[in-house]
């Protein structure tokens, strides 16, 4: 018994961490050597101290770790509790105490045993990773900002120049200049499209794009896309066809046509020279469907699988040539598919071609079918009156000149009072009304709105139209409930979301 019992003191007074054995009544009855190392104190000026061991507690940590040996002599057990020492040089060091109770052969409690460990190193670790992540943190929000002001400040101006395109367009009868014309508008739509890309990503990023998950058949969305993406397919000189479907499926049908339109893009942008073929297919697979675009193309070496789905990633062009693209198709494709929550694959051959695919829920029923591509017919707006407010008279003259090509008499004010005002002189009630989000004086969009109405008694259908890209503003835009254009607005969206106001004015009143 003696023998076994100094055994026992012999490997306690051995271990490396610093261990106390405290009677039921929270006494401490034996403490071993490693103490000293990691507090400056000896067991003798321990075990003689007036408040051990919550004396050599940090005195920030010591309520706490009080209330825990409270609840250890109560018979408790925890384990990797951190707290701070404090050293007899009055340096601080981290450490972690777990505990337990003791009991004797009979089973009856001789009070518990605690063992510190420090967790300097831990600490440090700790503290450098959270220090990093804050940093890359604050550096993707900077990013966004960066991202938001420039798209912002860039679709202000690109906007004006659309409409005046568009309106030149319509004037044009000399071919040459028609060439030229053609040529600028081919450039504006191109700068807009990079535009659609960032906010796109950064729409993504704040999650205001709502999901509308729908039922519809895959051959409508095939025959869209075909309308939308031939021409430019068949003038690169590449035969793209699409295999009939007759599966419906259920998932968004704008966000899934987004996804598919950006991998038949590339898979026309990256198509070998000759005999250039992509085609769009649909395969049972489990309890879905895959969609798979396959291009005979150039492919993607196996280290870069991965890779070309990040931000502005492109294979090979580091000059950045603009007219291989953004680098942010599959960025957004990746970002859809995850809040659609579809699979998305590709396998590749170098040298050989690509195939991309999206993995899709097929529909229990095909009979609840609720969505159908619209038409795209081309609206005009003759004989309406529209009135139009944005602080900045630039985007007004390019409005004006583009809806008056379009057939609409149009009213411009940059603010609330002055548009009142005009009207009322020129005698005139707009049938509907097109607000820029942000106006003078910190004025929004929506509110002008609703003072314009309030001054001419009537409800009258309005659009607004938004330039922000800065996902906090693009929440507030969107829960003012009122139709939402994004700058640069396309000529046709504008007509035709105008139009639909019109119309829907007309139907409910
Ligand atoms: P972008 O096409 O605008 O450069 P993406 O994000 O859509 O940007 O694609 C990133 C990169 O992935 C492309 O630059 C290209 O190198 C590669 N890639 C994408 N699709 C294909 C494809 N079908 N075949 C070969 N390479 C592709």
């Amino acid at each position: 018994m003696q023998h076994s019992d100094k055994l026992f003191e012999t490997i306690a007074n051995y271990t490396y961490d610093w261990e106390t054995w405290f009677s039921p009544d929270g006494r401490a009855l034996w403490v071993n050597p490693a103490v000293e190392r990691m507090t400056g104190y000896s067991v003798a000026e321990c075990l003689s101290m007036e408040g051990y061991p919550l004396a050599l507690v940090h005195p920030e940590d010591r309520n706490r770790i009080e209330a825990h040996l409270l609840s250890a002599a109560g018979g408790s057990s925890r384990n990797d509790v951190e707290f701070r020492i404090l050293r007899k040089d009055r340096e601080e060091v981290w450490a972690a105490v777990s505990w337990q109770t003791i009991v004797d052969d009979a089973g009856a409690s001789i009070g518990f045993r605690t063992s510190v460990r420090e967790i300097n190193e831990r600490k440090r670790v700790e503290r450098e990773l959270r220090r990093a992540y804050e940093e890359a943190e604050r550096a993707n929000r900077a990013k966004s900002r960066f991202l938001a002001a420039a798209s912002h400040d860039l679709r202000q101006p690109l906007q004006a120049a659309s409409l005046f395109v568009e309106s030149l367009c319509q004037e044009t009868t000399d071919p040459q200049l028609r060439h030229v014309v053609d040529s600028l508008r081919k450039c504006l739509s191109s700068t807009s499209d990079l535009l659609d890309a960032l906010l796109d990503v950064s729409r993504l990023d704040a999650g205001v794009l709502e999901v509308q998950p729908q039922v519809f058949a895959i051959i409508d969305l095939f025959d869209r896309l075909q309308t939308d993406l031939s021409p430019a397919a068949a003038s690169g000189g590449v035969d793209l066809r699409f295999a009939p479907s007759s599966a419906f499926v259920e998932t968004d049908p704008i966000l899934l046509g987004r996804v598919l339109q950006n991998l038949i893009s590339n898979a026309v942008r990256y198509c070998r020279r000759e005999h250039a073929r992509v085609l769009v297919g649909a395969r049972r697979s489990g309890a879905g469907i895959r969609l798979e675009v396959w291009d005979n193309g150039i492919g993607i070496e196996p280290d870069q699988l991965d890779t070309v789905f990040e931000e502005f990633y492109q294979v090979d062009n580091p000059q950045r040539d603009r007219t291989r693209g953004l680098g942010l198709g599959l960025a957004v494709v990746r970002r859809i598919v995850g809040l659609l929550d579809l699979g998305l694959d590709v396998r590749s051959w170098p040298g050989r071609g690509s195939v991309f695919s999206v993995q899709v829920p097929l529909a229990d029923s095909a009979r609840e079918a609720t969505w159908t591509p619209e038409s795209q017919v081309s609206e005009r707006l003759d004989g309406f009156v529209v009135a139009a407010v944005d602080d900045e008279p630039m985007q007004l003259v390019a409005m004006s000149a583009f809806l008056s090509s379009q057939g609409g008499r149009v009213v411009t004010a940059t603010g609330v009072d002055e548009l009142v005002a005009t009207l009322e002189r020129r005698g005139l009630v707009p049938d509907a009304l097109v607000v820029d989000y942000r106006l003078r004086d910190g004025e929004r969009g929506g509110d002008a709105i609703g003072r314009i109405r309030e001054a001419l008694g009537m409800p009258v259908p309005a659009v607004l139209v938004t330039g922000d890209t800065e996902p906090a503003r693009l929440l507030e835009a969107n829960a003012s409930g009122f139709e939402l254009l994004h700058k640069p607005v396309s000529a046709g969206e504008l007509v035709s979301t105008i139009a639909r106001a019109l119309r829907s004015s007309a139907s409910s009143g």
